[in-house]
C-alpha cells in the first residue's frame, strides 16, 4: 500500500467504497427480481387453486370434477407459456384424476410440507413449484388438489440475471478503477508542476515560479502560497546578499585607509609631528572599524527576534541622563546647549539595555549632524495612552526624499555635502529594530539645514499585558 503512487491509492480508496456500493445495488436488483418473479408464480398458483376448486362438486364423501371432459378438453388444449398440472388425490393420497399435460408422471405428495404452502420440487428434473389444497365434505378430508408451475422460465431469468451482474461487477470495477486512476492523474497534474518547479529551485536560482492552475481550487491556493513563500525566501536573501556586500565594503574601506596610510608612511623617513598625525588618524579608523564591528554584531543578535526582554519599570529621565553624560565631552567640544523640561518624573515599562541604546543612537545623531553652538532639546510629555520622548536638534536635517531610506542598513543621506560627518549608516536599522521589540512608535520628520526631530511613543500598557 505504501509503494501505491498517490493517484492508484485515490483509485484504489474510490474503487473499494464503489465497489461495495455496486454489491449492495445488485444484490438489490436480484432480490427485488426474484421476489416479482415468484410473486408472479405465486399469484398464478393460487388463480388455478381457486378456478379448479370451483369446478368440483363434493357428493357422499365423494368429489369429482363437474365437467371432467371439458376440463380434460381445455387441459389438453390450453397453450400456455408456463404450463399448469393439476392433479387430484383421493384421502389416501391416490391419484383420482391429472391434468393430460402430466402424461404418465405424477405429481408428488409431500408429507412434511403444510396445507396451502407454496414449495419447490423437482418434476423429471425440472424445477417446479407447487401447493397442496385439501378437499372438504363438511370436516371430513376427502381428497387434495395438487398445482404445479414449471419454474423453469424463472430460474432461467435468475440465471441469467446472477451471470450477468457477476461478470459485470467485476468489468465494472477495473473499468471505473482505470477511470478513477485516469481522472486522479489529471487533477494531480499541477502536483507534478509543482514537484518540477521545486526541483529546478535552488539558492542561485530563486526566479522560476510555479504556473497557477486555471481553476480556482486547493492547488490554485497551494501554488500561489508557494510563490509568496518563494517570494519572501528570494527578498531575505536578496537582503542578506546586499547586508553581506555592504558590510564586507564597509569593513574593508577603514582597513584599505589604515593599510594605504601606514604603507606611505614607511617609504621615508617622516618627522615626528607626521608620524603622530598619521598614528592619529590611524587610530580614529580603527576606531571606527570597531564601532562598525560592535554594530554589527549588535544586529546580528536583534536579527533574532525572539530575544528575551527583561521588562522593568524605568525612568525616562534618568536614562536619557546617563546617555547625556556619555556624550558630556562633544557636547562641551560642540559647545551644545541641552534643553530639557525634565519638571517630572516619567516612567516607563521598558527594558533598560536595550531603551538605552535606542536613546543612545538618536541623541549620539542629534549630536553628530548638529553644528557648533546648536541647541538640542529632549522633550518628555505623557496622555492617559502614551509617553512620548521628542529629541529634536536643529542640525542640518535630512530631505525629504531620504526619510524612508534612512532606516535601511548601511544607507547614509549627505554624505557627498558633509563628508567629515563619519558613520556606520547602521544607528537607525538598530534603533528601529529594537522599537519593533520594545512596541515603541518611532517617527522622524525633518528639514535640511533646519534639524530634526524624531518622536518616540511608549505606549502605557505593559509590554508583557499585550
Ligand atoms: P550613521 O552612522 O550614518 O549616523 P544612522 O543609521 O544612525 O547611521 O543614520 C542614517 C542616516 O540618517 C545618517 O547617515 C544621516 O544621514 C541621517 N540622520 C540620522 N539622524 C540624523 C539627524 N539627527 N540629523 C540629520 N541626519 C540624520
Amino acid at each position: 500500500m505504501q509503494k501505491l503512487s498517490f493517484k492508484n491509492r485515490i483509485a484504489f480508496h474510490y474503487i473499494i467504497t464503489t465497489a461495495l456500493l455496486i454489491f449492495v445495488v445488485f444484490s438489490a436488483i436480484y432480490s427485488i427480481v426474484k421476489y416479482s418473479v415468484y410473486n408472479h408464480l405465486n399469484t398464478d398458483i393460487s388463480r388455478e387453486v381457486e378456478n379448479h376448486l370451483s369446478e368440483i362438486e363434493v357428493k357422499d364423501d365423494n368429489f369429482r370434477l363437474v365437467h371432467l371432459e371439458e376440463w380434460n378438453e381445455r387441459e389438453h388444449n390450453t397453450l400456455d407459456v408456463n404450463p399448469v398440472f393439476i392433479q387430484f388425490l383421493n384421502a389416501n393420497k391416490e391419484s383420482i384424476e391429472k391434468s393430460p399435460n402430466l402424461k404418465s408422471e405424477n405429481l408428488k405428495f409431500n408429507f412434511s410440507t403444510e396445507n396451502y404452502e407454496l414449495y419447490d420440487t423437482k418434476l423429471l428434473n425440472n424445477k417446479i413449484r407447487q401447493i397442496q389444497v385439501p378437499i372438504y365434505s363438511g370436516s371430513k378430508l376427502i381428497g387434495y388438489l395438487l398445482v404445479a408451475m414449471s419454474l423453469e422460465g424463472a430460474a432461467m431469468v435468475l440465471t441469467n440475471l446472477s451471470e450477468i451482474l457477476l461478470i459485470a461487477y467485476p468489468l465494472i470495477l477495473v473499468l471505473l478503477f482505470f477511470i478513477a486512476r485516469f481522472i486522479a492523474g489529471r487533477s494531480i497534474k499541477p502536483i507534478s508542476a509543482i514537484i518540477e518547479t521545486a526541483n529546478i529551485i535552488t539558492k542561485d536560482n530563486l526566479k522560476s515560479r510555479i504556473v497557477l492552475p486555471q481553476k480556482k481550487d486547493e492547488l490554485f491556493v497551494l501554488s500561489q502560497t508557494i510563490n509568496s513563500l518563494l517570494d519572501r525566501i528570494e527578498t531575505t536573501i536578496d537582503r542578506e546578499k546586499q547586508f553581506t556586500s555592504d558590510a564586507s565594503h564597509e569593513l574593508r574601506t577603514p582597513l584599505t585607509v589604515i593599510k594605504g596610510t601606514l604603507e606611505v608612511l614607511i617609504r621615508k623617513p617622516r618627522d615626528n609631528e607626521e608620524y603622530q598625525n598619521k598614528i592619529k588618524y590611524c587610530i580614529s579608523e580603527v576606531n571606527r572599524l570597531n564601532h562598525l564591528v560592535d554594530q554589527l554584531l549588535l544586529l546580528a543578535r536583534f536579527e533574532n527576534q525572539n530575544q528575551s526582554l527583561k521588562i522593568e519599570e524605568l525612568s525616562l529621565n534618568s536614562i536619557i541622563s546617563e546617555v547625556l553624560s556619555r556624550y558630556s565631552t562633544v557636547i562641551e567640544t560642540k559647545k551644545c546647549k541641552i534643553s530639557s523640561n525634565f519638571s517630572e518624573d516619567f516612567t516607563v515599562k521598558s527594558d533598560h539595555y536595550l531603551l538605552a541604546i535606542v536613546l543612545n543612537n538618536l541623541i549620539s545623531n542629534a549630536l553628530k549632524y548638529s553644528k557648533e553652538n546648536a541647541t538640542l532639546q529632549i522633550q518628555l510629555s505623557s496622555s492617559t495612552e502614551q509617553v512620548e520622548c521628542a529629541i529634536i536638534d536643529s542640525g542640518i536635517g535630512i530631505a525629504e526624499s531620504d526619510l524612508e531610506k534612512i532606516f535601511h542598513q548601511f544607507y547614509r543621506s549627505n554624505v557627498g555635502e558633509h563628508p567629515e560627518i563619519k558613520g556606520t549608516g547602521l544607528g537607525l536599522s538598530i534603533v528601529r529594530k529594537l522599537c519593533f521589540l520594545l512596541k515603541v512608535n518611532i517617527v522622524i520628520s525633518s528639514k535640511e539645514n533646519s534639524g530634526t526631530r524624531v518622536v518616540l511613543s511608549f505606549p502605557k500598557t505593559s509590554l508583557t499585558e499585550s
